[in-house]
């Protein structure tokens, strides 16, 4: 199966001279959604990972069945002021803006290792943010995995430090 059968590009999406990937194709089909997970499952092995981190929103659909499938938990960092309990927080550039991401203060123990997973890799913003709030724990990040990373836009220069699975790149 190609997983890239299962992307749809839409142009001038969300603003102009932008190429969106939209991974819904890939989600809604069974097969495909398992595919892409256990193919970050046998990733997640290798690194001996405790938790999962995922970025709001599409960070939630790739990272949770991930957590599942291992049998350990997942902590969603989301934008600020969706979490009810103390949290910390980071601010970050993204493709197409501004935004603040944060993580409940008790989400990460520390020494945990943690896989920090989402969709798609851009500029690098969103992940670069997730690493710190999780690092900020004292949590040990030990990769991030995406379905998607677009090379033009070199994020992957924002996270050197890290292993980084892609499992298709444009
Ligand atoms: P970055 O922070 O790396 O610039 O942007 C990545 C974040 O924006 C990810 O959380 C991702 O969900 C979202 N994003 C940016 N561009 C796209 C895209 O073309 N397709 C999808 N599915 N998500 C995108």
């Amino acid at each position: 199966m190609n997983l890239r059968d299962y992307v749809a590009s839409i142009p001038n999406y969300p603003t102009e001279g932008v190429i969106f990937r939209d991974i819904s194709p890939l989600m809604g089909n069974g097969e495909a959604y398992r595919e892409a997970t256990q193919a970050i499952v046998e990733f997640a092995k290798e690194k001996q990972v405790d938790m999962i981190v995922g970025p709001e929103a599409r960070g939630f659909i790739i990272g949770c069945p991930v957590a599942y499938e291992l049998g350990i938990g997942f902590a969603p960092a989301r934008k600020k002021g969706k979490l009810p309990r103390e949290t910390i927080e980071v601010s970050y550039g993204l493709e197409y803006g501004k935004d603040v991401l944060t993580l409940h203060k008790d989400a990460i123990k520390p020494g945990q290792r943690v896989l920090i997973c989402d969709d798609l890799l851009a500029t690098g913003g969103t992940i670069a943010a997730t690493t710190k709030l999780v690092e900020e724990l004292g949590g040990v990040v030990v990769g991030c995995a995406f379905l998607i990373e677009l090379n033009d836009l070199h994020g992957r220069d924002k996270i050197k430090d890290y292993d980084i699975l892609a499992l298709m790149d444009y």
